[in-house]
């Protein structure tokens, strides 16, 4: 398959750099200049579990890429969707675009830029950390799902899950994707916003009676709101995936306190802030995940206020003296 990466950060590059060493054409296409520039001159380094990839894999700019390409991948940050998409704009006349990205609401994004028909939408357990530019890693056993958003089974989808198993992701068609989808949003609600509230881990947050209780009530929202959209998310699934990572994930970061400690913007709002929308919407009580994303959002706007304070006073001290 010919397969442009749209969004080869993190896991855009394990994505592509496991795709292109089982033989299938692929092209990383990126706005990161550092990223676009050492995988050009360097190559693009991957540590996987049993191995690690040196490749020369082309990259470039979006907007500089012309296809055609059978599947577009992406996998930017939800909140840059819109502008990746759009800097593709005339290949997505044809070409099909799948998104493994986490959160609620992707398919929506994806369709106002393209037709319901073109759309592949998934999620992945796949975990992956970009170490330095050039430079990510991916360890541990994963699973990734997709189905057409449009519930039409196409041949395209057992193409791309022969060309993803051939690659070593081991991924696999599910007709009911939406109930996977709730289901891994729930654990990201969960998981992902109390670490990144209380600098913690899953190790740390399972370890926690207040971890715990407050993980199962963000939980359970989340699967109160997919009920009342019409998806038939399963709780226990979710305290499974929860209780496994509690157990098994000690000290790994999520990428939401990542972002939060580096003062990156996160994807709250589409994970404990578009849950917290739908469930104001339908009637469903979603208390504790509209305080997670209050609290990830003020830390966010401290964050950027600090920022903006400290380069005023840096310019202008006497001023901002006065000021305080
Ligand atoms: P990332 O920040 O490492 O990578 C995103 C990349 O998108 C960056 O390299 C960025 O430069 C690029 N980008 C931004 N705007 C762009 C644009 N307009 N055009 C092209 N590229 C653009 O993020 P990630 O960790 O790889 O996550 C990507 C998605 O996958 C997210 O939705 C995330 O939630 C999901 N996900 C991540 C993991 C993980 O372990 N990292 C696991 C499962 C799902």
């Amino acid at each position: 398959m010919k397969i442009a990466v749209l969004g080869a950060g993190a896991m855009g590059s394990v994505y592509g750099a496991r795709l292109l060493a089982s033989g299938a054409d692929v092209t990383l296409l990126d706005v990161n200049e550092d990223h676009i520039a050492a995988v050009r001159e360097n190559g693009l380094q991957v540590a996987l579990d049993d191995q690690t990839l040196h490749l020369n894999i082309p990259i470039q700019r979006p907007e500089e890429f012309a296809g055609p390409v059978d599947l577009i991948l992406l996998f930017t940050k939800t909140f840059h969707t819109e502008a990746a998409l759009k800097s593709v704009q005339p290949l997505l006349k044809t070409t099909p675009v799948m998104s493994l990205q986490n959160g609620i609401g992707n398919v929506e994004r994806l369709a106002q830029l393209t037709s319901m028909d073109r759309i592949i939408i998934g999620t992945t357990m796949t975990p992956a950390d970009m170490i330095a530019p050039g430079k990510v890693a991916s360890h541990g056993a994963a699973t990734t799902q997709f189905y057409a958003a449009d519930g039409q089974h196409r041949p395209i989808l057992d193409e791309i899950a022969r060309t993803l198993c051939a690659a070593g992701i081991e991924a696999s068609l599910d007709a009911n994707i939406q109930a996977a989808i709730w289901h891994k949003a729930a654990f990201n609600c969960a998981v992902n916003g109390l670490c990144a509230l209380s600098d913690g881990t899953p190790g740390s947050v399972g370890h926690s009676a207040y971890g715990r209780a407050l993980a199962v009530q963000v939980a359970q929202e989340v699967v109160n709101v997919a009920h009342a959209s019409g998806v038939a998310a399963d709780f226990d699934v979710v305290r499974g995936t929860m209780q496994h990572a509690f157990d098994n994930h000690h000290f790994h970061e999520p990428s939401m306190l990542q972002d939060r400690k580096a003062g990156r913007r996160t994807e709250i709002d589409a994970l404990n802030g578009a849950v917290a929308a739908m469930g104001a919407r339908l009637n469903v009580s979603v208390n504790a995940n509209m305080l997670i994303m209050q609290l990830v959002h003020l830390f966010e706007d401290t964050h950027t206020w600090r920022n903006a304070r400290a380069t005023t006073h840096s310019r202008q001290p006497e001023q901002d003296a006065n000021i305080s």
